[in-house]
């Protein structure tokens, strides 16, 4: 196969003949269980990633590998972690996550607007799709550390999130690697696919750049699963708005929006919220981007047990609105929304033993000290006088009737503030005291291409499916909304990378 740049003048280049079955851009989650799927077919796979091999993995490598899963109960548990002993068991209380539980949550916080098609997959196909990974030889541990407190000897489990991957992102993703090649994909790093071959009708390959030059690979079909548009700061201005060029991305540099481009290119339906993002309150001196040696731990999640405040020195959200799965994802924006971009965690000694691990990180922007007083003229940007006045205000609206329950929604509010705190208030008066600056940190983007839920195959303009090409992961739009669920991107990624593998693996057998 002889293929050359666009503009004749790049060196032609001989490649010998590499046609596969099914093409997979990207090398993250969505695209090994796409890739993973489409071998059962039978199909030939090759995985093309932009990152060099050092940096695999896309956002899924930077992630605590967290999946937000549908069970019935402890036996189903079982079933995906089959190296539960008795004894945890024994130990734990696992409770129930049913698909209800994790429809109620959808539908709450994307306020109704998540695609209920895809929605109805992604719940309904969870479990199955988890199992179906296990299956493959990836393992599954319960998230004590995280998603769980010890009460009276016994882990109770809270917020719907009970599964991770072992070995985290990095655990997770080394395995998919191994077992993908184990199975025959081959994958190629720093091969950055920067079009699809479109004869106007159907995708027959795509043009990749590896190593200075442009090639062509032909393929039966293509599954597009390179990710959201987080880590290109003139898209994330131009669609989530002004003063997003400042926010700093959480995970992967390589996610700046191509699979998306490339498709819209050729006539692709926009779809979902582009405006809308997955960001959090994330350490104020972290770098631009996302750093493996210190992983998700620049995030500062443990805000519901204390007070934010901002360079006034006033809260502006209410940290106990819902348990930290469910409010961490928007939070981001709301620091973005400050002036100067910025917050302070503020947490008494009460509280600083059941702070969560990252905050214990070397890498950290923290000050403490005795009196409130002085913690006031430690808040770099903030105005002292405004924080004290807001501490006082806030210390005497705590309801100290109700007992401090981080296990559950507990009702110990602050009320008749100008924000409330509607869970987990605790008065700020026991020294030392300590701080932490965040700011916005960008996880991952909302808006994308629209699927056909069955099959994922892409859609164009005209609701018609695009022949030969099929998306999964991030870069779907539909299924996100102002808002998101703890651990439903690697289970999307999952379902519907599954979906499309499927779906493309078969479409390359029946011949295009
Ligand atoms: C710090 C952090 C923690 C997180 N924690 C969790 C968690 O615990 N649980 C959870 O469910 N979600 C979590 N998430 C979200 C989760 O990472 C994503 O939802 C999920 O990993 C997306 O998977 P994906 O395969 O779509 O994208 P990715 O894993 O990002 O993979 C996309 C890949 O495509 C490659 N690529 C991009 N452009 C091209 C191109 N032109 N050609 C070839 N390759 C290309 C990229 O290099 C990348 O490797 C977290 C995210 C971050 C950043």
């Amino acid at each position: 196969m002889q293929f050359c740049g666009s503009d004749g003048n790049r060196r032609k280049t001989e490649l010998a003949q590499q046609d596969y079955d099914v093409i997979v851009v990207g090398a993250g989650n969505a695209a090994f269980c796409a890739a993973l799927a489409a071998r059962e077919q039978g199909a030939s796979v090759l995985m093309l990633e932009r990152a060099p091999e050092d940096e695999n993995g896309g956002n899924s490598r930077f992630t605590a590998g967290a999946f937000r899963v549908a069970y019935d109960g402890v036996e189903d548990l079982r079933a995906l972690m089959p190296d539960l002993t008795d004894t945890e068991v024994a130990n734990t209380d696992f409770g129930t996550y049913t698909t209800d539980q994790f429809f109620d949550d959808m539908f709450r916080v994307t306020r109704y607007r998540t695609d209920p098609e895809l929605c109805e997959r992604l719940v309904r196909q969870s479990f199955e799709g988890l199992n179906w990974l296990r299956g493959k030889g990836v393992r599954f541990v319960p998230i004590y550390g995280r998603q769980a407190f010890k009460i009276d000897g016994r882990f109770k489990f809270w917020g719907g999130l009970t599964v991770e991957a072992w070995g985290g992102g990095p655990g997770l993703v080394d395995r998919e690697t191994e077992i993908a090649r184990g199975l025959g994909i081959e994958i190629r790093y720093g091969a950055r696919v920067v079009d699809l071959k479109f004869d106007g009708h159907a995708v027959h390959g795509v043009r990749v750049k590896s190593g200075g030059e442009i090639h062509e690979l032909g393929a039966r079909s293509v599954v597009l699963a390179s990710g959201g548009f987080e880590s290109n700061a003139e898209w994330r201005t131009r669609y989530l708005g002004p003063g997003w060029e400042l926010a700093k991305v959480r995970g992967t540099r390589f996610n700046t929006g191509d699979g998306i481009r490339m498709a819209l290119d050729i006539g692709a339906s926009p779809y979902g919220n582009w405006s809308g993002c997955h960001a959090v309150g994330w350490d104020y001196n972290a770098p631009e981007f996302g750093d493996l040696t210190v992983g998700d731990n620049f995030q500062k999640h443990s805000y519901p047990w204390g007070i934010m405040v901002n360079a006034t020195g006033r809260r502006f959200v209410d940290e106990g609105a819902d348990f930290r799965n469910y409010t961490y994802a928007r939070y981001g924006r709301e620091i973005l929304n400050q002036p100067d971009q910025f917050a302070w965690q503020v947490f008494d000694s009460k509280i600083v033993p059941i702070l969560r691990d990252e905050y214990r990180i070397k890498r950290v922007t923290k000050v403490s000290a005795g009196t409130l007083e002085e913690l006031a003229g430690k808040l770099e940007g903030v105005d002292p006088k405004g924080f004290l006045a807001e501490v006082e205000a806030y210390n005497d609206a705590v309801d100290t009737d109700t007992p401090f329950d981080p296990n559950v929604k507990d009702g110990r509010a602050a009320r008749g503030l100008a924000v409330p705190k509607s869970n987990w208030a605790n008065r700020i008066d026991e020294p030392p005291f300590e701080a932490y600056q965040v700011t916005c940190g960008i996880t991952f983007t909302f808006g994308g291409l629209r699927v056909d839920p069955d099959s994922c195959q892409v859609m164009d303009s005209d609701m018609a499916p695009i022949p030969g090409l099929y998306a999964a992961g991030e870069l779907v739009g539909g299924i996100f909304c102002f808002n998101y669920p703890g651990g439903t991107g690697l289970m999307s990624g999952t379902v519907f990378g599954r979906v499309a593998g499927i779906a493309a693996g078969a479409a390359a057998n029946a011949g295009g």
